[in-house]
């Protein structure tokens, strides 16, 4: 059967503070086009002309703070207004932490401490499709739009707006984000953990949490500007047990001291509990928007392979990933943790075999690494990889175990940066 007819472009009024929800299509995109009055997209408003594309499969909210008229062109899945949203809230938000900012940044013109001249470090935290990533959105946009640099901080290795799923990251954004091409990618800083939850490896996690806030403490230091911007802080929509663990772990080594929890009671005080005895961190309870759209764990492991394809096809499937060949000896593939310790009898009498999670294992390239994806290492020495972060990744297509070869595709064209490569479990299957 052919694709259903696309329903001809129609007009759709906005009333003040009202939001038109749409969900666009797995297999087409929606063009969306501003007539009259303002709109934004999750805090990015839409151009005074032409048309914007929502890609396929995109679930957004046309918001209007002061009404506005749309023109809609393309098939849509669902598609309705309501005017039942928690945008004022959210604003408000905002407008708290951009004052905070702004005392900030005076604090630092008048020769203020780190402390003083340090502006908002907010962590959004919420069980899945509470809106976390939305919210984070938001706020990076209404302040980029104010001039401000937030740094984005992205902990959610299941979804991973940044980069790839199975990292940890962070990037500046200097201008509200894109619509289209979403987080800017021009200098993001990546740690890769490598799987999509954090219970295979927690103690790698909390690892490569601690190098990123470490290198952004730094870079902090030396940059009034970002420092008073602070940052964003977007989570794990795992709240419980070792999700909630991580969640208090990611709150003490990022230095949050605006915590904003959406949509559950409980986690909102148990966390407030948890930091009662720090004076400076406010735990602010937010209510979550009806519009987030529910994704189940099928749909989640399906968007994780998207966002891999999309690394390397680009969103739009407008980019051509490069195939190339190294030889076996040309690189050497390591695994974080999970490395057999000694077994009991191998060790002297009395001895405790001790299980290193950042342990560093060499890993033989084998036909098992074809689909998933290795990580490029800054590091210069194999034992600088759990403090390093990576350039990028690679796809492994094939492996020639005769010929000692290994296939992959990449971004870009060229020799690899660097011959240390980290293994993962994140695997992409070419349909
Ligand atoms: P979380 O980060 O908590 O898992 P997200 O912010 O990613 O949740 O939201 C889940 C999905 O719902 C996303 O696809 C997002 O684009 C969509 N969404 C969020 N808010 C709205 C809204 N008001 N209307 C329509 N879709 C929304």
């Amino acid at each position: 059967a052919g694709a259903a007819a696309a329903p001809p472009p129609r007009q759709s009024k906005l009333e003040p503070r009202e939001e038109l929800r749409v969900e666009v299509p797995p297999d087409a995109s929606l063009r969306v086009r501003l007539v009259a009055g303002t709109a934004e997209i999750f805090g990015t408003e839409l151009p005074p002309e032409g048309w914007v594309s929502i890609p396929p499969r995109s679930k957004i909210a046309i918001f209007s703070w002061h009404g506005a008229t749309l023109e809609l062109d393309g098939p849509t899945e669902s598609e309705y207004p309501s005017v039942e949203t928690p945008m004022v809230i959210y604003v408000n938000t905002h407008a708290i932490l951009d004052a905070r900012r702004a005392r900030a940044r005076a604090a630092a013109a008048q020769g203020g401490d780190l402390e003083a001249s340090q502006g908002p470090r907010v962590i959004v935290v919420g069980p899945t499709d509470s809106g976390k990533s939305t919210l984070c959105r938001m706020l990076l946009s209404w302040a980029a739009k104010l001039g401000w640099k937030p740094t984005y901080v992205d902990l959610d290795i299941g979804q991973g707006s940044i980069t790839i799923p199975g990292c940890i990251s962070a990037t500046p954004i200097e201008k509200p984000i894109d619509i289209v091409d979403g987080i800017p990618l021009e200098m993001p800083l990546v740690y890769f953990y490598g799987h999509p939850t954090p219970s295979i490896n927690p103690d790698v996690y909390k690892v490569f949490m601690k190098e990123l806030a470490k290198t952004l403490e730094r870079q902090f230091s030396g940059n009034a500007e970002s420092r008073a911007a602070g940052m964003v802080i977007n989570t794990m929509g795992w709240v419980e047990g070792l999700g909630y663990e991580l969640l208090l772990n990611a709150i003490e080594t990022f230095k949050a001291n605006v915590v904003l929890v959406l949509g559950q009671e409980k986690l909102w005080k148990m966390l407030k509990d948890a930091v009662q005895s720090k004076p400076n961190i406010d735990v602010v309870k937010l209510q979550k928007s009806e519009g987030v759209v529910l994704r189940n764990s099928k749909y989640r492991q399906k968007t994780r392979s998207f966002r891999i394809k999309e690394y390397f096809y680009g969103i739009a499937n407008d980019l051509a990933p490069h195939s190339n060949i190294v030889n076996f000896s040309d690189v050497s593939v390591y695994r974080i943790g999970g490395g057999h310790q000694a077994p009991r009898s191998a060790l002297p009498i009395g001895a405790e075999p001790v299980a290193d999670p950042t342990r560093l294992v060499a890993v033989n390239i084998s036909t098992d690494m074809i689909h998933t994806v290795l990580a490029i290492s800054y590091a210069k020495e194999p034992d600088e990889i759990i403090s390093s972060n990576v350039a990028g990744f690679i796809h492994v297509t094939d492996v020639d175990i005769q010929r000692k070869k290994l296939t992959y595709i990449a971004p870009c064209p060229g020799d690899l940066p660097s011959r240390l490569l980290i293994a993962s479990s994140l695997t992409w299957y070419e349909a």
